[in-house]
């Protein structure tokens, strides 16, 4: 079933007399439980668009469909809503506050779906144990490696239990052995049946998605499976 649809989206911005078309009219369909990698130059309008697919943007033409609603009819407090529960944003700056522990920043998006602190902690230790750091609960982010800091950071986009994770470039700051567990990490998620979609340039790790969509120029130029995954579903 799909779950993400964008019809003819465009994304302009004005920066003082200049024009810039960052998306133009792109259509594309993402099903459910769908791994996929955006690739692209800088400036290709990757950002734009998986900040329109996060709801964090929206488009100055177009439509675009997120689980059968059309976006642009939802109310800011139903977009809001939907941001913390139905997506799992993942960031390459991991963007964890530096002065809470890991159980603290996990816990961070549940404050807001009115748990008492008890579950709140609870599920934030589930959370950093599906993700091999319950025994790192207690730790500030400056006492992790970068890669157990992206770890928290996916724990804590995991906690809602989204239909979607959106990553933009995942293994941006780590090195390529902590990338590869990432990855690992992400692959166990897809196995579960959630939906992925991840920002890289990094050709080795967009081959662990199944699907490689190419931006060039606001443009989607290519959009392919990628073959070299055994594709069991
Ligand atoms: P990518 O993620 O592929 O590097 P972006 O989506 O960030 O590309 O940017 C696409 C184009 O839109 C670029 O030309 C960029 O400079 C421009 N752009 C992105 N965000 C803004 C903004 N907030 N204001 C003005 N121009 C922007
Ligand atoms: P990873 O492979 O997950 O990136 P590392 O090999 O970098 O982990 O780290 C190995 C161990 O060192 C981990 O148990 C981690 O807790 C500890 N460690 C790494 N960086 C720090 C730090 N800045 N302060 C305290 N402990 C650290």
């Amino acid at each position: 079933t799909r779950i993400i649809e964008t019809k003819e989206i465009s994304r302009v911005y004005q920066m003082g007399s200049e024009t810039i078309n960052a998306l133009v009219s792109v259509s594309i369909s993402i099903n459910k439980g769908e791994y996929v990698a955006f690739m692209g130059p800088s400036g290709s309008g990757k950002s734009t668009l998986m900040n329109i697919i996060g709801c964090l943007d929206t488009p100055s033409s177009g439509t675009y469909i997120l689980n059968n609603n059309d976006v642009s009819d939802l109310t800011e407090n139903e977009l809001a809503e939907i941001r913390n529960k139905e997506i799992g944003f993942v960031f390459q700056t991991f963007n964890l506050l530096p002065r809470a522990s890991s159980l603290e920043n996990v816990a961070l998006p549940l404050v807001y779906a009115g748990l008492s602190k008890y579950d709140r902690e609870e599920r934030a230790l589930a959370a950093l144990d599906n993700v091999g750091l319950a025994d790192r609960a207690s730790h500030k982010p400056n006492e992790l490696s970068g890669g157990q800091r992206q770890r928290v950071a996916i724990a804590r986009a995991l906690v809602n239990d989204p239909s979607i994770i959106l990553a933009d470039e995942p293994t941006g700051n780590l090195d390529s052995k902590t990338s590869y567990s990432i990855m690992d990490l992400f692959q166990e998620l897809h196995d579960k049946g959630n939906t992925i979609i991840m920002v890289t340039h990094e050709d080795d790790i967009a081959h662990y998605a199944h699907r490689i969509v190419r931006l060039r120029d606001g443009l989607i130029e290519k959009d392919e499976m990628n073959e070299s995954v055994s594709n069991t579903r």
